[in-house]
């Protein structure tokens, strides 16, 4: 990124030629406080020309990553510093004129930004011409948020469309050599009629399923959060357009948001024009509907942690207060995945237990460090699965500069580290496509405490972190590895059986629809008889 200006800086009496001697003597000044607080000065900004006429000051400025506000407002107040004082030449006004925003590869800016007057792109770079800005709109924050914006493209455009940068840290030993099990979970649980497609990506889990979700969900919460000392919350589902600006996913993912929209009106009378129509023909046409319905004004759950930082924004925290480790798991996620969805494993609708906490950057390390811990064991001893962590950094945290250089990455920084599970049906474990992402751990630093204001009494700097357990996948994995048959699962899973018969599987006249999945599922009551509740 580079940026380039002319700063017209208006004085509070003409110049004349006794001046000069003073105003480079300032311009040196002003040449040292440009690369202030930059290692390599290229970084900062320079003085490249100077002239002057009348009252004003013209200044050509360049500068690497210095922002031209930025650079704008060191130049007025060293100018006004040194002029002041010797010439009692004081500063009256700023006019940055024909500034330029050079980056990195091509970019594409929206035509609706304020401040943008055009964009070119030239031998691979792209130059952002901005309007004219005098000293109000220098010290807009809309000016700042749209450089921090090219910012964030340069960087995009520099990880070539890669949301994320996948490093692996650590694999459990190979266990499943060969494997016992290579079917398809997700095809046997809609065939034998556990789980009845709803609509694009939705299941309706009958109580078997749901039984085998809550296994999971619980033999999880009894080994790993509520140890921890994690307490149970509940969170809204539906989000006001608000929450998701502040979080950064309105801009972020928006194209996997599931939107709601609130009707136009209470009154049932106004809607009668459809109510009869849908009377008669029977139907429900979507664009009729949307006639009727405000513009969306809330997503629906989509990280589901969103809440959390929420609560917290614009309160003041103190150390008795801190750490806090809270949990929610009181409704589904949603989550549009377009050509991805599949089976259980992607789906639209889906459950997950959302572990948050927030406190000091030292306390937010520590309990990831346990939850790493407590994961593992998780994973690899009680439900003795083939898994294996990575740290994966998403695009967003290199332009924050806490990310120099991925291929080093510091565990203890702000970042993620994925779980993932490796599903034999999909093929050999060599191949990457064949494991599936069950969950992660994320650090975020800062990203979530400084836009909603969550802020420390005494000023200490306050980090969050979340993750998140998605019960559909590791009910996938499980079975996946191990199969139906609790003979070959894991002895916490078997207790569970025990101690919580499960109930009766769905069988009517019509369902499971065929004879395969018929057979499928008296197998698997042949496998569950002995916990079978009778
Ligand atoms: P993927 O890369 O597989 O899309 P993700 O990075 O989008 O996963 P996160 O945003 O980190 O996933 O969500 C946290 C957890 O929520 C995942 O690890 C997974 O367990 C669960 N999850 C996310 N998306 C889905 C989905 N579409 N269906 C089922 N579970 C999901
Ligand atoms: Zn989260
Ligand atoms: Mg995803």
């Amino acid at each position: 990124m580079r940026f380039r200006g002319r700063l017209r800086v208006e004085l509070s009496r003409e110049i004349v030629e006794e001046d000069l001697e003073a105003i480079r003597e300032a311009l040196e000044a002003v040449g040292h406080h440009l690369v202030k607080g930059f290692r390599n000065p290229e970084e900062g900004g320079r003085v490249e020309s100077w002239s002057y006429s009348g009252r004003v000051l013209e200044l050509v400025i360049s500068s690497g990553r210095l922002r031209l506000d930025e650079a704008s407002m060191r130049v007025r107040r060293v100018l006004e510093e040194v002029l002041g004082r010797s010439r009692r030449l004081g500063v009256r006004g700023l006019r940055l004129e024909d500034a330029v925003v050079e980056l990195d590869g091509e970019v594409r800016v929206g035509g609706r930004l304020p401040f943008v007057r055009g964009v070119e792109v030239v031998g691979g770079r792209t130059v952002i011409h901005l309007e004219p800005m005098d000293e109000g709109d220098l010290k807009r924050p809309i000016l700042l948020r749209l450089l921090r914006l090219l910012n964030e493209k340069e960087v995009r455009a520099r990880w070539g469309g890669k949301a994320e940068h996948w490093q692996l840290i650590k694999q459990s030993r190979v266990k499943l050599e060969p494997p016992p099990y290579t079917d398809d979970p997700n095809k046997v649980l809609e065939e034998a009629g556990l789980v009845k497609r709803f609509s694009v990506g939705q299941w309706l889990y009958t109580p078997l399923a749901a039984y085998l979700l809550r296994m999971v969900r619980e033999v999880f919460l009894e080994e790993v959060v509520r140890p921890l000392g994690f307490v149970e919350a509940v969170f809204p589902k539906m989000y006001p357009l608000e929450v998701g600006l502040r979080t950064g996913h309105l801009r972020g993912t928006v194209n996997s948001l599931v939107f709601a929209s609130l009707p136009k009106t209470y009154d049932i009378e106004e809607f009668e024009e459809l109510t009869d129509y849908m009377y008669v023909m029977d139907e429900a046409p979507p664009e009729e509907v949307g006639r009727y319905v405000r513009y969306p004004e809330y997503f629906l759950c989509f990280a589901q942690c969103e809440p959390f930082y929420w609560f917290f924004g614009g309160e003041l925290v103190d150390d008795g207060a801190l750490p806090v480790k809270w949990y929610d798991m009181s409704g589904p996620s949603f989550r549009w995945e377009s050509g991805g969805i599949y089976g259980l494993e992607r789906v639209i609708e889906f459950h997950r237990v959302e572990v948050v906490w927030l406190g000091t950057p030292e306390q937010v390390v520590s309990i990831r460090n346990d939850l790493l811990k407590a994961y593992e064991r998780f994973m690899d001893e009680v439900l003795d699965l083939e898994w294996r962590l990575a740290w994966v950094t998403p695009w967003y945290y290199e332009q924050s500069g806490t990310v120099e250089k991925v291929e080093e990455f510091d565990i203890d920084r702000p970042g993620t580290i994925d779980f993932e599970v490796w599903l034999p049906y999909r093929g050999p474990r060599e191949d990457r496509k064949t494991w599936l992402e069950v969950g992660n751990i994320s650090i975020h630093g800062t990203k979530f405490t400084e836009p909603f204001r969550i802020r420390h009494n005494r000023g200490r700097t306050l980090w969050t972190g979340c993750s998140g357990f998605g019960s559909q996948r590791w009910l996938i994995s499980v079975l996946a590895q191990k199969g139906f048959n609790p003979e070959n699962w894991p002895p916490k899973l078997r207790e569970y059986l025990e101690r919580n018969p499960p109930p009766d599987p769905v069988v009517l006249v019509t369902y499971p629809k065929t004879q395969s999945g018929r057979r499928e599922l008296e197998q698997l009551v042949k496998y569950l008889s002995k916990y079978l509740r009778r």
